[in-house]
């Protein structure tokens, strides 16, 4: 595997698989969010500014069955032109003649960016035969799409076989291993990881693998219930996985034979409904009545968390300590952008990832104040849970 870094792309075509998979307005087909974009860029212009040419191939949306306008990648072209600052050609194949001839014949310091990988079905297959053909664009394979990295698919995984010595990672791929490894391996301490969202059943990997790593767990959100159900609290109408109670426990048991301190909220906001025009209240999270549901942290709790935050030298977030989507239930969520970004302020690494805690520093506008925000929701949660990502093997072997 080759480093993108030390690597001269002079008179070579870079193969790169991007994550240009953006959201696209229905009507007017603008595209509404291009972080995906911007992130792909420094790798661009590396291979660019080393006099290299780019082909740049991506898929973009759930096309169903075949070629399909609403998905086509053409819709992005102006906006990758803007972006780059550099002319961007666009193919409607993907290995026809004229195709292939586009690519061969792409003057150094130019761009081509092929249709959306999805429109033919063997993309998802991890096809040989596909990805050889994609293969005959370029002379060195870049991938750089970490939101599909946990996918096996040709472009993503297949395809890395032919290219045995010339393949490697891009700078946002590279920066998310990087970010994910300072975590688990080498990170300064104290490391705490904040995790909360909707359920403990869909967090279970991710709990238990960091635990070997962390000073301290936060956990927050709708699975914090459960916690608390499991610890002998009453929760009245709180979201709670009475499947998960045991599995709770023995998270708990865990951490404490680990030294891992382990912070569920003391208290909540608690709703009458599961509204914006809900009657609210702060109690104890331990005794919450019938009738009233936890739909985010308290004050106490919010100061609390402060706290460890403030202490720790590294720091991951996954997923909202409560329903922040409605703005009466947010201030928990809130404050914790606010504490993350006064750590990483004086100096703590902070990655946020894997879960709708990425919405939610976007959303506030705090993105700008942490150390990484990930690019892939899916790819990083599966990262933390420990598992090996396809797309991260195929390069590194
Ligand atoms: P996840 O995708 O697992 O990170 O879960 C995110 C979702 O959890 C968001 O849509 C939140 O609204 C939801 N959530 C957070 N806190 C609570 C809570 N206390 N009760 C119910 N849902 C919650």
């Amino acid at each position: 595997m080759a480093k993108i870094d030390l690597y001269n792309f002079a008179n070579r075509r870079a193969l790169v698989r991007v994550d240009f998979n953006v959201p696209l307005d229905k009507s007017t087909f603008e595209i509404t969010d291009d972080t995906r974009i911007r992130a792909a860029i420094p790798t661009i212009h590396k291979i660019l500014s080393d006099g290299g040419s780019a082909i740049l191939m991506s898929h973009c949306g759930r096309p169903k069955n075949g070629p399909d306008d609403r998905f086509s990648l053409r819709h992005i072209v102006s906006r990758v032109e803007e972006l780059l600052g550099t002319k961007v050609h666009f193919s409607d194949q993907l290995f026809s003649e004229s195709a292939y001839d586009k690519s061969s014949n792409l003057p150094q310091g130019e761009v081509l960016l092929l249709e959306n990988l999805r429109f033919d079905p063997r993309e998802k297959a991890g096809d040989t035969g596909f990805a050889k053909q994609l293969a005959k664009h370029g002379d060195v394979y870049v991938n750089d799409a970490f939101g599909t990295a946990h996918r096996a698919h040709t472009s993503t995984a297949t395809i890395a076989k032919e290219f045995p010595t010339d393949k490697m990672f891009g700078y946002l791929i590279e920066k998310e291993i990087e970010s994910v490894s300072r975590l688990m391996n080498s990170g300064q301490r104290p490391i705490t990881a904040i995790v909360g969202g909707a359920k403990v059943s869909s967090k279970i990997k991710i709990l238990t693998n960091l635990l070997t790593s962390v000073d301290a767990l936060i956990i927050g959100g709708g699975m914090s219930y459960t916690f608390a159900k499991a610890l002998g609290g009453s929760v009245g109408d709180s979201l709670v996985e009475d499947d998960y109670l045991e599995t709770a426990l023995e998270i708990v048991n865990k951490a404490k034979q680990l030294g891992v301190e382990i912070l569920i909220p003391k208290d909540s906001l608690v709703a009458d409904s599961f509204s914006e025009d809900a009657q609210t209240q702060v109690v104890e999270t331990n005794a919450i009545e019938s009738g009233w549901m936890g739909l985010d942290v308290g004050p106490v709790t919010i100061d609390e968390f402060h706290k460890t935050i403030v202490g720790s030298k590294t720091i991951l977030w996954n997923g909202p300590l409560g329903v922040f989507e409605m703005p009466k239930f947010a201030a928990g969520t809130k404050a914790m952008a606010e504490s993350i970004a006064e750590a990483t302020d004086n100096g703590t690494f902070s990655l946020v990832g894997g879960g709708d805690s990425v919405a939610a520093v976007n959303q506030f506008g705090f993105a700008h104040k942490m150390s990484h925000v990930s690019t892939g929701g899916g790819a990083m949660l599966e990262f933390l849970e420990g598992k090996e990502l396809p797309g991260l093997k195929a390069i590194t072997g």
